[in-house]
């Protein structure tokens, strides 16, 4: 599970591994085993993740 800055949170898959991605607040979400970054706008507040 991530947690977004307003409170919302989700399990996010990576799309390419299948991983469950992991959120820093420097790199955004990202999946801790290919390295790809994942863009999305949270459901909860409609910003940017
Ligand atoms: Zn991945
Ligand atoms: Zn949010």
């Amino acid at each position: 599970m991530v947690r977004h800055e307003c409170g919302y949170e989700q399990e996010i898959l990576c799309r390419k591994c299948g991983s469950p991605v992991a959120y820093s607040g420097r790199i955004g979400l990202h999946c801790p085993k290919c390295g790809r970054e994942i863009t999305l706008v949270c459901p909860g507040c409609g910003k940017k993740w």
